[in-house]
């Protein structure tokens, strides 16, 4: 359970109205019962419950079970899209280990609205279900072009260029090790402008994800397993 309250030997934790009714109407917790709670600082703790009903609910933190457990250095930057789909990338960002999320704008992105709290809302929900100790950041909106402006030069980008529709997919593993960025377009693509843009970047690197164009949604899940695979240890 995610929790925003620090975890420490003691420590008294006070849980949500939504997640008292979890614990003590959906799954029955009783005084005395353990839950593990993390909090994406201090990995995973196990806590007692204390005090146990649906309008006041304690726990205690009693021992560390799990230390935090980073995920490669790797971010996703991705063009939001529908909701629904924009939020299956976040979620799936979250499982596969990616560090941090952003959303940006491209010359053709469509939906330039999104709350940034809805999103990180779904990562740690994400973490939760896979019983990770850490929650990807999701950043606030930003222009792909001012993101790259400010780039951090030792982070490779790994550009997915659906103008190499057709090739096979391209084989990561001679690809450097290091930080990793991973940029997946909007429904419409990246422009001719922008293709020509990233392909010059000295660290970026064009790839194809196989020789179908895949939705923005699926591509991320492709690039993010084809990265993990080569390149995530
Ligand atoms: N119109 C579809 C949709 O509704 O989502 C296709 C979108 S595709 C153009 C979105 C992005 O996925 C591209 O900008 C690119 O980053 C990535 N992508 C999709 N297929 C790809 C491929 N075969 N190789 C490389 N990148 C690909």
């Amino acid at each position: 359970l995610y929790v925003d309250a620090e975890l420490g030997a003691g420590q008294p934790v006070a849980v949500t109205k939504d997640q008292a009714h979890y614990l003590f109407g959906v799954m029955r917790l009783k005084t005395g019962a353990m839950v593990a709670l993390f909090n994406g600082r201090d990995g995973e703790w196990q806590a007692e419950v204390i005090v146990a009903n649906k309008r006041n609910a304690v726990l205690e933190c009693r021992s560390q079970s799990k230390p935090l457990q980073m995920p490669p250095d790797l971010w996703l930057l991705f063009a939001p899209i529908k909701k629904a789909r924009t939020d299956f990338i976040v979620e799936k960002a979250a499982e596969m280990g990616a560090a941090r999320i952003c959303p940006v704008v491209t010359d053709y992105t469509q939906s330039e609205r999104m709350r940034q709290d809805r999103l990180q809302a779904h990562a740690v929900e994400a973490a939760e279900q896979c019983g990770g100790t850490y929650v990807p950041e999701v950043a606030d909106l930003t222009r792909l072009d001012k993101m790259l402006e400010n780039w951090p030069q030792d982070r490779h980008l790994l550009f997915c260029d659906e103008t190499r529709v057709g090739e096979p997919a391209t084989d990561l593993a001679a690809l450097p090790r290091g930080p990793w960025a991973i940029l997946i377009g909007p429904e419409g693509g990246f422009s001719p402008d922008e293709v020509d843009f990233l392909r010059g970047l000295d660290f970026a690197h064009s790839i194809s994800l196989g020789p179908r164009i895949l939705r923005a949604d699926t591509a991320a899940v492709a690039a993010l397993a084809l990265w993990q695979r080569a390149l995530g240890d």
